[in-house]
């Protein structure tokens, strides 16, 4: 990458200055200072991204890889993003404020997702049917789709844009990310390293720039194979709408607004610890935040009371700091986003138990204290709308089937969590609640291995696992007569 703070498309294995010239600045959200300035693309960067990654797709040096050879691209990649984890984890933190200790967590473990599909990659293939007709053989094949368009969001940048691409590049296709306009600096370093690994220059393209600029043109260009997104949901369907029309797959990763439930026969410690965890963690900006939290009407005011205490008691400031738990919202708008939502609360009869202040961390920053509100219902907007922000609402319930109905009354799916001793009912509540992730006595628990998906509004498609691997692949039905009997005249009926 180079030395410098104005920041290049990356098209072709090759740096790129944008079209229009024009650049965009990029702020550390802990201190306001700005990071550097990106690219800021257009349609005519995004032809030139799209163009390099058909070049390459159609390249008989990608296309003609071994499968087993273009999985040693992708572990050697995983080792490069392990030889220069810290690096990047701090490029993350000062792009969106998360704590570097949560983004060296989450380095330490990416190589992983990497070396997972580079295992997969010569495992993927078709069947052999057996028709009814033995005289002819059918067997299916899994073709990649060709050139792939990944729009990735600001929360976890590498983390998101590697299940996209990992198992995008796995199955043989190419790819062009638009990355999120507040977190550009680790997906064209990601870019950069691929090339290193030895993947093709035009395997991996990322146009910098704004969603309405260059994330739209991206969804929008004809070559496309597959849009895969993170995002917001309100995004996700205006990109589901402009996709329709030209029946190209999307696979939607979207908004949630996810119940963590607490049972009278929980361990009550534990599952205060996985409620601070669930909405706390990250500063609540994870699409599984568990921001709906149902306490037994019985349990109700102990577990509150730990959940408080232990809120009032996060240490808020420097996200390069190993004593800080929680660091700035992402961006200005964010956290001026997250305060509207308490004020809101407020005025829908919420009560603020801790928290619901702005602060600037010390730093100058963008910064927003743990907040915890009561006296809520699934009637108000704060309970029903995603804040991804420090945000709790907590209601107590009396049953196992209310909680189950107000646990579902909501428009995502995304994640739940359950706490409670009781094996049936855990088995219960797995099979009842909506949505496409259940933690049980823990939350936030993923793996490169286990597939994930979000019901209702929280999205289309499925991610991680083999299950992936569909969504970047299309399934070829060959059939083929092996007899020497004469083909028969259709119009001659057989007596
Ligand atoms: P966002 O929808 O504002 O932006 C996501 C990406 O889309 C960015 O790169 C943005 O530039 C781009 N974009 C915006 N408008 C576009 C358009 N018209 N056409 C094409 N691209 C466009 O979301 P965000 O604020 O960056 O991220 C937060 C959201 O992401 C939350 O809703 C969160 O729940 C969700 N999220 C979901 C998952 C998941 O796996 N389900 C994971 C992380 C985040």
């Amino acid at each position: 990458m180079p030395d410098t703070k104005q920041l290049q498309h990356f098209i072709g294995g090759e740096w790129v200055e944008p079209a229009t010239g024009e650049h965009f600045e990029s702020t550390n959200p802990a201190t306001r200072a700005v990071n550097y300035v990106a690219a800021r693309g257009n349609a005519a960067d995004v032809g030139r991204a799209v163009e390099a990654a058909r070049d390459t797709f159609e390249d008989p040096r990608w296309r003609d890889l071994s499968a087993t050879r273009r999985g040693h691209l992708l572990r050697r990649l995983g080792d490069l993003i392990g030889e220069n984890a810290e690096e990047l984890a701090r490029m993350e933190t000062q792009d969106n404020g998360k704590l570097l200790r949560e983004m060296r967590g989450q380095l330490a473990t990416l190589p992983e997702y990497w070396y997972y599909y580079a295992g997969l990659a010569d495992k993927i293939h078709g069947d052999f049917i057996p028709t009814s007709d033995r005289r002819v053989l059918n067997y299916t094949s899994r073709e990649p789709l060709g050139v792939v368009g990944a729009i990735t969001p600001w929360n976890s940048p590498l983390t998101l844009t590697t299940s996209k691409l990992a198992p995008a590049l796995c199955a043989g296709n190419t790819v062009v990310v638009k990355p999120s306009e507040h977190t550009s600096a680790t997906v064209l370093r990601l870019a950069e390293l691929a090339v290193e690994a030895g993947f093709p220059p035009g395997a991996v393209n990322v146009v910098t720039g704004y969603g309405a600029e260059a994330g739209q043109a991206l969804v929008d260009h004809p070559s496309l194979a597959k849009l895969s997104f993170t995002g917001s949901t309100a995004t996700g369907a205006r990109i589901a709408s402009s996709t329709a029309g030209r029946f190209i797959g999307s696979t939607l990763e979207l908004g949630g607004k996810s119940p963590n439930i607490v049972f009278e026969d929980a361990d009550v410690a534990n599952a205060a610890m996985g409620v601070v965890a669930g909405i706390f963690a990250a500063a609540g900006q994870t699409c599984i935040a568990g921001s709906r939290i149902f306490v037994h009407r019985s349990v109700h005011d102990e577990l509150l009371e730990r959940v408080a205490e232990r809120a009032r008691s996060i240490r808020i400031g420097d996200p390069l700091d190993d004593a800080t738990e929680l660091g700035p919202l992402a961006f200005e708008d964010q956290r001026d986003k997250v305060a509207g939502y308490v004020d809101l609360g407020r005025s829908e009869g919420a009560r603020v138990l801790t928290g619901g202040r702005s602060s600037d961390g010390g730093l100058g920053g963008y910064f927003y204290e743990p907040t915890v509100l009561v006296d809520v219902d699934n009637s108000m907007r704060v309970v029903r709308e995603e804040i991804f922000g420090p945000v709790a609402a907590v209601m107590p319930f009396d049953t196992e089937e209310e909680v189950v109905r107000l646990a579902n009354d909501t428009e995502y799916g995304l994640a739940a969590g359950v706490w409670t001793r009781n094996l049936s009912r855990a088995h219960r509540m797995a099979a009842r609640i909506d949505a496409g992730t259940i933690w049980v006595n823990t939350y936030r628990a993923m793996s490169p291995m286990s597939p994930r998906q979000g019901f209702k509004s929280s999205g289309v498609g499925v991610e991680h696992g083999t299950e992936t691997i569909k969504e970047y692949t299309r399934l070829k039905s060959v059939w083929i007569n092996t007899s020497e009997d004469p083909v028969a005249d259709p119009f001659v009926m057989r007596g």
